[in-house]
Order: structure tokens, then C-alpha cells, then sequence
């Protein structure tokens, strides 16, 4: 059987997870969480950068830390995980779904203005498979109506929007360590990057289940006493060695993957049209987060799953729309035509992409998609 991910392994994982347990220190904010942190930090050139148990958790956190009250509207494309939009609710926001544009499934810049109301307070711009939203277009909107950008770039690591990393652009980027992601944190794990610095103080205290435990621990106040509402958003240093071995190997991570990216795309575009394959804008670089290709139909889409499937390799698809779901009805509401949104997701299948993939199974993947084409 060729899986469709496997998480990502370096080597070095094991001997630093030992360090962690030899070191007596196993809570949040030890020695390779500071570690990851000023990685992110270094590398990113963000101002702040939190490890958190996971995407999920960052964006909670980030939701918080924006003050998302009832009642607020969130701007955000429906063809996403459903953790985008259930940070904001969990703090009684309405979601507000704009279509996606179908070269990229990334939110349609062009839509989001005409979506915004006295109650806009954000928008959440989720870079799919790694490729960037066109940020520069989104930023001049939340400037021009005074909201926040957070980023969803759980798939985004060490991808760029012109030579600035993705989840470095809005005022907090959110990255997911899940062990379907490019970078991994032992399974489960995630990171927050506070892009504002006015926003880092207030960060520090809501991860630390409300308290401001971080200034004691500097050395700034004498002691720590309860501040603001919180929850505890701090993973263990278990998590932060086995991400900081990977962090170690991030380029060669990176490498491996956009060689394997580029082999598909290499043979796909012989048979397929460019509107069937993944488009990646000028100005930018991704991460090979994903590779997909679109089927004519969500029909021709299942026969392809089932022919692979008996070829013994796993070719699954991803998120129904979030309108369509029963939570995203009741939370939320589509603003503007559903013109690619639904009609392009149920087209798309991903295909197997991992680092360490041998490039013979890419090769059967590969003869495999071919087949069923001819
Ligand atoms: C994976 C993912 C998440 C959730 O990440 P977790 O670390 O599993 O919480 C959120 N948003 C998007 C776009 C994702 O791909």
C-alpha cells in the first residue's frame, strides 16, 4: 500500500527528546522551546513567535487576543479546515464565507471588500497547500477598514509572499506541527506568530491560562497573579525537541519535498490542462505542501479514487465546503455567488507526497495517474 503521507522523521528526533528527559525540565518553555521560538523568530523575522499545542490552539489564541466578541463578523473562505472558523465562533463571532479563486483555492481577494459590514472585525486569509494569498491586496483592504489579518499558514511553513514568510505578513500567523504537515512536532503541535508588537504582552499572558507568569519568569513583576481571561496553550518539551530536530533539517525538508512536487508537475502537465493542476503565482515561493490535481467532475473524481485505490495507493480528498456543513449553517453565511467554491473541491484529489517518498513508489504514483488518463 503507498500511503498518502507519512510523517516527517530526520533522524535526530529520538537523541533530543532524551536531552529534554535527562534535563528534568519536561513543561512548556524549556530549552528547545526557546529554541524553536528563536528559530521562527530568526528565520522568519516575526517579533514574537509561541509554540502552542496546535494550529487549532493558535488560532483560538489568536482569536482572544484580537477580542472577538458576540456578534462579530470574520471573513474567511469556506474551503478550509474547520478549525478557521470554529476559533472565532468558540467567541461568538458569525463566520462570513467569501469563494475561493480556482487557480490558487485561496480566498478570492477581489470578493472581500464587498463582504465587509460595521461588524467586520477580521479577516483570515488560509494559504492552501502552502501557496500564498495574495496578501499585499489583503492587507491594503484591513488597513483601508481598520481590521485584523490573522493568518492561517498551518500549511504555509517556509513558504513566501514576496521574500516575506508566510505567517510573518498579518498581525498573527498561525502554523500547524500536525504530522500531516510539512514539519511535525511529534504528531500534534503548533506555533502563533505575533507579527504586532503591541499585541505580544497580551499574547504572553492568555497562553499562560491568563496570568503573567512570562513577566515573573523575566523577572519583571515579583509575582504572578491573574490578569485576563486564558487557557493553557503551552506544549511540552517533548513536542518542542522532536520540531526542533526538524527545524534543524527544515531546508533540506523543504528541498526534498519541492523535488517530488516538481516531478508530478513535470508529468502531469504533459496530459492535463493547466486549470487541472496547482498554479503558482509570480512573487512567490511554496513549500510543496500538497499536490493536487482536479478531476472533470466529482463522478470522474471517485473513479479516480476507486481505480487508485486498486492499484493499492491512497489518493483522498479534503474539506467539504464549510457553508455546506451544519455548523457552518448555523455560524456562519456565504457572501456572494458560489461560483468556484463547491463545483472546484469536489473536483480536487491530493496526491502521495512525503519527505523521505522513494522516488521508485513516486514512479508507480506517477505510472498509476498516467493510466488512468490514457
Ligand atoms: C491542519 C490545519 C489546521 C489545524 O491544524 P492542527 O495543528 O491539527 O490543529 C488548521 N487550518 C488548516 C488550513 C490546516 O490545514
Amino acid at each position: 500500500m503507498i500511503p498518502f503521507n507519512i510523517p516527517p522523521k530526520v533522524g535526530t528526533e529520538l537523541a533530543y527528546i532524551k536531552q529534554a528527559i535527562a534535563s528534568d525540565k519536561l513543561c512548556g518553555d524549556g530549552y528547545f522551546s526557546k529554541k524553536c521560538e528563536k528559530w521562527f523568530e530568526d528565520s522568519f523575522n516575526t517579533t514574537k513567535a509561541l509554540l502552542t499545542p496546535s494550529c487549532t490552539a493558535s488560532l483560538e489564541l489568536a482569536a482572544i487576543l484580537i477580542d472577538i466578541q458576540p456578534g462579530d463578523e470574520v471573513i474567511m473562505p469556506s474551503y478550509t479546515f474547520v478549525s478557521t472558523a470554529n476559533a472565532f465562533v468558540l467567541r461568538g463571532a458569525k463566520i462570513i464565507f467569501v469563494d475561493v479563486r480556482p487557480d490558487t483555492m485561496n480566498i478570492d481577494e477581489t470578493l472581500i471588500e464587498a463582504a465587509i459590514t460595521a461588524k467586520t472585525k477580521a479577516i483570515v486569509p488560509v494559504h492552501y497547500a502552502g501557496v500564498a494569498c495574495e496578501m499585499d491586496t489583503i492587507l491594503a483592504i484591513a488597513e483601508k477598514h481598520d481590521l485584523w489579518v490573522v493568518e492561517d499558514a498551518a500549511q504555509g511553513v517556509m513558504s513566501t509572499y514576496k521574500n516575506k514568510a508566510l505567517g510573518a505578513i498579518g498581525h498573527i500567523g498561525c502554523y500547524s506541527f500536525h504530522e500531516t504537515k510539512n514539519y511535525s512536532s511529534g504528531g500534534e503541535g503548533g506555533a502563533i506568530l505575533i507579527n504586532d508588537p503591541k499585541l505580544v504582552a497580551r499574547a504572553e499572558i492568555i497562553r499562560e491560562k491568563g496570568t503573567n507568569r512570562s513577566q515573573f519568569l523575566h523577572g519583571i513583576v515579583d509575582k504572578y497573579t491573574w490578569q485576563d481571561i486564558g487557557s493553557s496553550f503551552l506544549p511540552s518539551e517533548l513536542q518542542a525537541a522532536y520540531l526542533y530536530a526538524q527545524l534543524e533539517s527544515a531546508s533540506e525538508i523543504n528541498d526534498f519535498r519541492l523535488s517530488l512536487w516538481n516531478n508530478y508537475y513535470t508529468e502531469f502537465s504533459k496530459i492535463l490542462q493547466p486549470a487541472q493542476l496547482p498554479h503558482i503565482p509570480n512573487d512567490l515561493k511554496h513549500n510543496a505542501h500538497m499536490f493536487y490535481i482536479k478531476l472533470g467532475t466529482s463522478e470522474e473524481r471517485a473513479k479516480f479514487i476507486s481505480f487508485m485505490k486498486t492499484c493499492d495507493i491512497i489518493t483522498p480528498f479534503h474539506y467539504i465546503p464549510l457553508h455546506s456543513s451544519p455548523a457552518g449553517k448555523q455560524f456562519g453565511e456565504f457572501i456572494g455567488d458560489d461560483n468556484f467554491t463547491t463545483v472546484e473541491s469536489s473536483k480536487l484529489v491530493r496526491l502521495p507526497l512525503y519527505y523521505g517518498m522513494p522516488i521508485k513508489i513516486q514512479q508507480e504514483v506517477i505510472k498509476r495517474v498516467l493510466e488512468f488518463f490514457s
